[in-house]
């Protein structure tokens, strides 16, 4: 079987170059090739040797997964659905915004949490996603991007990144494929490859504290937290994780993180639920709660999906949220929901997933919604 060159971080590929006769500074030219350049064939690689080249064309590829399905939101949002082989489908989004472009990267088919207001729990759980999966749809959207630029007429040279931002917050729990996403972290965060600065890659966790913790010395990229709830009742009761890691636990955790980097802060995303986390009571509890960590909150009005059994928090009681935190001092946002009408929204990516868990029949009442393509 050939290697996917996405696979390998820079540190594993020149571990791979060393294997194949070669010096480790190939991995340089080739991380260039592959993420800068989006080279998926060795023939275009011109200061790599002829020889190598054909050695690389015989035993290696560049195989990101390919596209399914794409949306186009109204507000510009896209969605892409790619094939990641067996029947499976994984979801990227890319929001763009005035001053940069977001690309929103799953981790996992599925989910094997069971948080209860997500539409990706909904789908059960398949497997892990590779790094090269994982780093294949940011390969993908610049390609794609790119691709659009030019046609229309934009200019576009190796330096243009139009993805700026990336935000582990797509399918899936991030640290339960601590491995892989580490290593396509790194490659977001590689010169040779992506460049993206530490503060421009963004995960997205529930709370594995563990994980948390390895994180912190592997690659510390900008945190944001799943909280959701004020106390560890109603986080038991949405983000079932808490019975493992309670809130306690998850705040020293996010401390510890920050240590390594005391000008940070940790973005607390909290998903408004009406009547369940929206309260007056739940803000003020909150802001007692945080006190002790350098944070700021990311309010999320809740996204809704067939038979979530949710409805979303209204404007008053959102903003009514909003100014308690801020009035105790918090700096505090509210989520726009975008690309909603292509359901690419926070907690509707839903791809396709051949659930293993049995939790689609579990909850037989629930039909997951599968991505309509158009
Ligand atoms: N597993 C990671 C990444 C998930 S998605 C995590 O839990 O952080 C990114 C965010 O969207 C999380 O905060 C998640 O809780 C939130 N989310 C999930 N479902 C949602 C929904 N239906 N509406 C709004 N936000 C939702």
């Amino acid at each position: 079987m050939s290697l996917n060159l996405l696979d390998y971080d820079a540190e594993r590929l020149g571990q791979l170059m060393v294997q194949m006769g070669e010096k480790p500074f190939r991995a340089k030219q080739l991380l260039k090739w592959v993420h800068q350049r989006g080279a998926a064939d060795f023939d275009v690689m011109s200061d790599i040797a002829k020889s190598f080249r054909q050695k690389l064309t015989e035993q290696a590829c560049v195989a990101p997964p390919s596209m399914m399905a794409e949306q186009i939101a109204q507000d510009g949002t896209r969605k892409w659905l790619l094939d990641v082989g067996t029947g499976n489908g994984v979801e990227a989004v890319f929001i763009p915004e005035d001053d940069r472009g977001t690309l929103c990267v799953s981790s996992q088919v599925g989910c094997a949490l069971d948080c209860t207001f997500c539409s990706t729990a909904r789908q059960g759980f398949n497997r892990n996603l590779s790094t090269a999966e994982i780093i294949g749809q940011l390969w993908w959207a610049n390609q794609r991007l790119s691709f659009d630029a030019a046609r229309l007429g934009n200019a576009v040279n190796d330096d243009t990144r139009i993805v700026s931002n990336v935000v582990m917050m797509g399918m899936g729990e991030p640290l339960a494929n601590y491995d892989n996403v580490v290593a396509a972290m790194r490659l977001m965060l590689d010169d040779n490859a992506y460049g993206l600065s530490r503060r421009r890659v963004t995960l997205s966790t529930s709370g594995m504290v563990p994980q948390l913790d390895r994180l912190r010395e592997d690659c510390p990229v900008a945190l944001a937290v799943s909280l959701h709830a004020p106390n560890d009742k109603i986080r038991d009761e949405i983000v079932p994780i808490n019975k493992k890691y309670p809130l306690k636990e998850l705040l020293n955790a996010c401390n510890r993180y920050l240590e390594k980097a005391p000008r940070d802060f940790v973005t607390f995303e909290y998903v408004m639920l009406a009547g369940i986390n929206d309260q007056p009571e739940h803000a003020r509890q909150l802001v007692d709660l945080a006190r002790s960590v350098s944070c700021k909150f990311n309010l999320i009005p809740f996204n809704p999906f067939p038979n979530s059994g949710y409805a979303r928090s209204g404007r008053e009681a959102i903003h009514r949220f909003r100014d308690i935190l801020i009035q105790a001092g918090y700096i505090v946002t509210v989520r726009k929901t975008r690309g909603d009408d292509i359901d690419a929204a926070c907690g509707q990516l839903a791809g396709q997933v051949l659930d293993k868990t049995r939790r689609t029949e579990k909850m037989a009442e629930t039909r997951p919604i599968l991505f309509q393509q158009k």
